[in-house]
């Protein structure tokens, strides 16, 4: 064996990293200056869309958009820098590093309920990362895909970002051809098209999809909170969220105090009622409108269950559904209509939710951290806010996404440009070899097993 001190490579310092972290922070920056320009823009697209009132569309929309670009500038000098790694002594300690690439050319596809940050906060982790990026906003809520492409084409930064608009055709035009990523957010069976298109190109891809999210109250519970925290996550967009409490499971002992503090809580939130209040949002079409209604068939109403036609608007309401099998309890409500179903204790819920496909999100509402935890270890979903609804979604530093059927691939914070890197393996290696190593092959075999794991 010859061992000979080895020199090794490193990642050139003087290479163009300080030339991509300026370019891609001068998008970024030009992106926030015109979202700002745009800002009133985006919350009238908003209010005609969706009825959003300013504050749920600065909440959730605009707010969390100019932080993310504020923290990703920050952060990149850290994200873009490749990332060293050990190497074993087989490799006689050579230089390695993990090296993030843009993919290429990035397909982001959004919905229509939260239509301005589920465009933006992609893209910018997508830029981050170096990539190009197309942006196809859904059509559903049109005045908001009208001022995406008016504030992507006033960043004049098409080489690097551009629109394009339309429905199913267009996107199935779209996917036919060759994209390096495809982030894909909205629903399960569209998420089964993009895949299957995806697939054809061999395309990685992101399903950030939807589902019905499960939310548990336990016996031993602070009811107050739990109603007021559930009804503000049902509530919230008329319930339109991919991550809303889709239904209630609820300990039979509670059911009582729940819906007489759900009363309350709306009454607060509402005072001259959900259907009249400028805070509280409209469904985005008639036929979602029709579609939310129709699941008050066959279901005994507990609380609310009116609603305005002409102002798209229902009333949040509480339902016993007759049985499992009504679409109620089968699709993703999307709208603010709460089942509610009574259970003897958690080890019901755990099977309840087990028995049926896996969660992007999962609330658990209890005094018993013992409890919480084993809800926890015995079920799987994309994410578990412990005590609120939301929760997990608003803290960036944690990864958000689905498992199974509600999704794959998470993203937020840092995980967003990672998600959108190629993790590139880079090895140097010196001049010095093993020649026992090549063939004719002499090493005994027991020798190997031996020399092996000391310097693998
Ligand atoms: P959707 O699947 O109908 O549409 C999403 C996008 O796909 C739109 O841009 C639309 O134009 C396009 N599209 C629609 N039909 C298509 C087809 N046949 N071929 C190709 N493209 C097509 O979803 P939606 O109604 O806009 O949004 C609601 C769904 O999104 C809900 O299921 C919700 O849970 C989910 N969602 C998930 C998240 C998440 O982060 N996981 C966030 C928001 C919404």
């Amino acid at each position: 064996m010859i061992f000979k001190r080895k020199t090794s490579g490193k990642i050139n310092k003087h290479t163009n990293i300080k030339h991509e972290i300026k370019s891609r922070r001068t998008v970024l920056k030009s992106l926030k200056k015109t979202i700002k320009k745009y800002e009133q823009e985006i919350i009238s697209a908003l209010e005609k869309d969706l009825g959003k009132s300013k504050t749920e569309a600065l909440t959730s929309e605009i707010l969390p958009i100019y932080k993310d670009i504020k923290s990703t500038i920050y952060s990149l000098p850290d994200l873009i820098m490749p990332e060293k790694v050990s190497s074993p002594i087989l490799l006689f300690s050579g230089k390695a590093y993990r090296y993030p690439e843009p993919y290429g050319h990035v397909l982001i596809i959004s919905p229509w309920n939260y239509p301005i940050t589920l465009s933006f906060i992609p893209l910018i982790g997508a830029i981050a990362a170096g990539n190009k990026v197309t942006i196809k906003p859904s059509e559903i809520s049109a005045e908001c895909a009208k001022i995406i492409e008016k504030i992507i084409n006033e960043t004049q930064h098409s080489n690097t970002i551009t629109v394009q608009s339309g429905g199913v055709k267009e996107t199935t035009h779209l996917l036919e051809s060759k994209f390096d990523y495809i982030f894909f957010t909205g629903s399960s069976s569209v998420g089964k098209i993009v895949m299957k298109a995806a697939a054809n190109n061999l395309t990685p891809v992101t399903l950030e999809l939807g589902g019905k999210s499960p939310c548990i109250i336990d016996k031993k519970v602070n009811i107050k909170k739990a109603a007021r925290r559930i009804a503000f996550g049902k509530c919230f967009n008329a319930g339109q969220t991919c991550i809303a409490p889709d239904y209630l499971l609820i300990h039979k002992d509670m059911k009582t105090a729940f819906i007489n503090e759900f009363k309350k809580v709306i009454t607060s939130f509402y005072p001259k009622g959900a259907i009249n209040s400028d805070d509280y949002t409209k469904i985005i079409n008639k036929k979602h409108f029709e579609r939310v209604i129709g699941y008050l068939d066959g279901s005994d109403i507990l609380y609310g269950g009116t609603y305005n036609k002409d102002k798209l608007k229902i009333e949040p309401t509480l339902i016993t559904p007759t049985n499992d099998d009504i679409p109620v309890m089968q699709e993703e409500i999307f709208g603010p209509i709460l089942p509610i179903i009574e259970i003897n204790d958690i080890d019901e819920a755990i099977g309840y939710i087990n028995y049926h496909p896996k969660p992007l999100a999962l609330y658990i509402f209890t005094k018993k951290r013992a409890n919480s935890d084993k809800i926890i270890n015995k079920t799987s979903s994309g994410g578990v806010s412990v005590n609120n609804t939301l929760a997990h979604y608003l803290n960036t530093n944690l990864p958000f996404g689905g498992v199974g059927d509600s999704g794959m691939g998470k993203y937020h914070g840092k995980e967003t440009f990672k998600l959108f890197s190629n993790y590139k393996a880079i090895q140097y290696c010196g001049k010095l070899d093993i020649k026992q190593m090549y063939p004719p092959y002499r090493i005994p075999t027991f020798i190997l097993r031996k020399m092996y794991n000391i310097i693998s």
